[in-house]
């Protein structure tokens, strides 16, 4: 039943008309919340950054996914299901740190992490360091859904993507020349060790991820990542790690992250907000508050999280100058923002 069928047919009890085996079937329940955030990453960034063009292909992207996954919702789809699509659509813009849009490593290679978790069963699934999958956010479901496992990485995840039909791209598909400008501008910074994005001019993190509460209660999310320019091969950030860059419990809520993995890692981010809610009882914001904005900047960890909770409340939390961010509340309002003020 869709949400305008179940007002409809809620009509009679409101006009206080008694309507007994309808009241007693579960349709008859007030409408469930249901809501959903996206982020395409966190980082510096000022207006005037890019052409207004770019700005605005970004904006209608980010709103693209969110009412993709929204319609999902809407449907009476899982929140698995709508987080799945606002990551593979964002995974497939060149505009996005995840699948295309992937950053180079420092061999010049696209490693790809990814994690997704649901909230009813606490099943998750995740890839780290796989090359050339084209939206390794399926990967990771297929991972969750159809092994025993919860992490594959590198070989043996591309493997099993062969095994299960996980499409894959050449490496052109995953060349754009900004980021390769943005590899080589890191590699000129290089002071030796590995110099990461984050500690180039260029600050700015766009991972993608996607958190979703759905009718039926359950929370979902999901995130996508080429990691950060320059990384060492083998490196794995938090994107693709369950309770740093990803974490959905239907007792709390629902997290995905992004910003400089390293600090996320430590941190556990992600499950972190979670335990806060769960235990102390605390508002999702303020949790997503005191982890962003306390505990990470006291250990100088940059970035930010999306994160929804049971009843549809909606965190789009940062400690860095923006995140690219869209959201779809439980009365269906709609936000699609880039800057911290805006
Ligand atoms: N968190 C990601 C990583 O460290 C980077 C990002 O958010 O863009 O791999």
């Amino acid at each position: 039943m869709n949400r305008l069928t179940s007002t409809l047919f809620l009509a009679p009890a409101l006009m206080g008309v008694s309507l007994m085996t309808q009241a007693q079937t579960p349709d008859a329940e007030p409408d469930a919340p249901i809501a959903i955030a996206i982020h395409g990453g966190a980082g510096t960034i000022s207006k005037g950054d890019f052409p207004e063009e770019m700005e605005r292909d970004l904006r209608n992207m980010l709103e693209k996914a969110v009412r993709a996954g929204y319609q999902v919702l809407q449907d009476e789809g899982s929140s698995l299901d709508a987080v799945t699509l606002a990551v593979t659509l964002l995974e497939d813009s060149p505009y996005f740190n995840a699948g295309k849009g992937a950053v180079f490593n420092a061999e010049g290679n696209n490693e790809l992490d990814a994690s997704i978790m649901e909230g009813a069963g606490l099943e998750a699934g995740a890839v780290s360091a796989v090359h050339n999958i084209r939206n390794p956010i399926l990967l990771a479901r297929k991972v969750m859904t159809d092994s025993v496992h919860v992490m594959l990485m590198g070989e043996g995840a591309e493997q099993f993507a062969r095994d299960k039909g996980i499409t894959f791209e050449d490496d052109a598909y995953f060349f754009t020349e900004y980021r390769w400008q943005q590899l080589q501008k890191a590699r000129a910074a290089d002071d030796g060790q590995t110099t990461f994005l984050s500690e180039t001019p260029d600050r700015w993190f766009s991972t993608v991820g996607a958190v979703a509460l759905d009718s039926a209660g359950n929370l979902a999310a999901a995130t996508s990542t080429g990691g950060m320019t320059n990384k060492r091969w083998g490196r794995v950030g938090d994107s693709s790690i369950i309770g740093a860059g990803t974490y959905a419990d239907n007792r709390s809520c629902a997290v995905s992250a992004t910003g400089h993995g390293e600090y996320f890692i430590r941190a556990t981010v992600a499950r972190d907000i979670c335990a806060r809610v769960q235990f102390t009882g605390m508002r999702l914001e303020q949790a997503a508050d005191e982890v962003i904005n306390q505990q990470l900047v006291k250990m100088g960890g940059s970035g930010g999280i999306i994160a929804v909770d049971p009843a549809g409340n909606i965190a789009l939390t940062f400690n860095t100058p923006g995140m690219y961010r869209a959201s779809i509340d439980s009365v269906g309002r709609v936000t699609v923002a880039i800057y911290r003020e805006e």
